[in-house]
């Protein structure tokens, strides 16, 4: 919280410095007490319509594998003036993120996955469970890289992910409908480069090798009313990346924790450090040579945990090799992406969220019978009757209320 102040101040400050003449207060000047706002610094979601030719952006996940309350693992969410919204990597805990935005799980059924580790792919089990109890009405739909081998590959993961939550998708069968459980995988070549991946109601996405721990992994570009988004995965500065990211509006790249930093907060030894943030990850200055070079109209960086220490070693390696607009993310942060302009904003969205349903009704549970009963006499003998007793006045007003047998 202490470091999101932190961003918000500084960007106030560019904002007043920036304005012309008098002292201008961020949310506008209140001309009465009963009166509105004319404006907020912070975005509230589900309030603003997005243009026609406008990309939102946000940050569900910025930070690392091991896992910190304040920052999810990867994950990136874009929405198109289009209505068409997808996410790009859903890493471990980045799903309450995503949730607190309150948009429909029936709007959030098109995941792209950079590459496998958890980090970038663990809460599709949040995704895909929660969900399917909340209000998505049809499969799932996951792009994402081969292998070197069928089992390194994406359609495999997805295979075993649904073999592993066996008993979850057994037993939510029996009440729920079995569609929006389901996962549709369309796997796509590794070593293709540039080659489109989706393209649907004048969105496009490709695909470019990325360099990462072995071979697979990749990075995301997304072209939609003349606006292109590079989503970075995990990667060493690549060929492919300084080529197809030229001539971004915003290029996301991640750059990882100064080797110093991995050892002092990582618990890394020296040479595990080095190894890990110089030749499998991207160094501070190593990024900032990526986005000279680039020259996007604006850059993002992330994959670190972000605080005071590790922000500023971190700024002053990227600013040793660029000095163009940038943000070093943080979850919550959100731009709006047009022609014109890039606008940062700081998200304010609820603790406490409850899920949205969407337009359509969730496809009807199966017809008694037709499915396996996961419960066995056994264990039903088992239930204990004085709780039965205990809540009967309750189960029988609700049924009266609700006309139920
Ligand atoms: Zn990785
Ligand atoms: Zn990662």
């Amino acid at each position: 919280m202490d470091l999101r102040t932190v961003f918000t101040s500084v960007f106030l400050v560019a904002g007043m410095m920036t304005a012309a003449g008098g002292a201008v207060a961020a949310g506008g000047v209140v001309k009465d007490p009963t009166g509105i706002a004319p404006d907020r610094y912070v975005y509230y979601p589900g309030t603003e319509a997005l243009a026609k030719d406008e990309i939102r952006l946000i940050a569900c996940g910025t930070g690392l594998p091991a896992a910190r309350r304040d920052q999810a693992a990867t994950c990136w969410l874009t929405e198109l003036g289009n209505g068409d919204k997808f996410l790009f990597d859903v890493g471990t805990g980045s799903m309450a993120n995503v949730a607190a935005l309150m948009i429909p799980y029936d709007f959030l059924d098109k995941v792209f996955l950079t590459h496998l580790h958890t980090d970038h792919w663990g809460d599709l089990s949040t995704l895909w469970a929660g969900g399917w109890t909340a209000g998505r009405t049809r499969p799932l739909r996951v792009w994402g890289p081969t292998g070197q081998t069928p089992d390194m590959g994406t359609a495999y993961a997805i295979e075993h992910f649904l073999k592993a939550f066996n008993w979850d998708a057994k037993t939510r069968n029996f009440v729920l409908s079995a569609q929006p459980g389901k996962i549709l995988v369309k796997e796509f070549d590794y070593k293709a480069v540039n080659a489109v991946v989706y393209q649907e109601n004048g969105a496009t996405i490709r695909s470019i090798p990325a360099i990462h721990a072995g071979d697979g992994p990749v990075s995301f570009i997304l072209e939609y009313a003349g606006l292109k988004v590079v989503i970075g995965g995990d990667t060493f500065p690549n060929k492919w990346y300084i080529k197809h990211a030229t001539g971004a509006d915003v290029a996301i790249h991640e750059t990882f924790l100064t080797p110093t930093d991995l050892v002092r907060f990582y618990g890394q030894s020296a040479a595990q450090a080095i190894g890990v943030g110089t030749q499998i990850h991207t160094s501070p200055p190593a990024f900032g040579k990526v986005m000279s070079t680039i020259k996007p109209r604006h850059a993002i960086g992330y994959h670190f945990f972000n605080e005071q220490s590790t922000h500023d070693h971190i700024m002053q390696g990227v600013r040793s090799t660029y000095s163009g607009p940038l943000s070093l993310a943080v979850d919550d942060m959100v731009w709006n992406i047009t022609k014109e302009k890039i606008v940062e904003r700081m998200i304010v969205s609820p603790d406490q969220a409850w899920s949205v349903n969407g337009p359509n009704r969730p496809p009807a549970p199966p017809a008694r019978g037709s499915v396996p009963d996961p419960i066995s006499a056994f264990i039903k003998a088992g239930r204990w009757q004085p709780a039965e007793k205990a809540q009967a006045p309750m189960v029988d007003k609700f049924k009266k209320d609700h006309n139920l047998k």
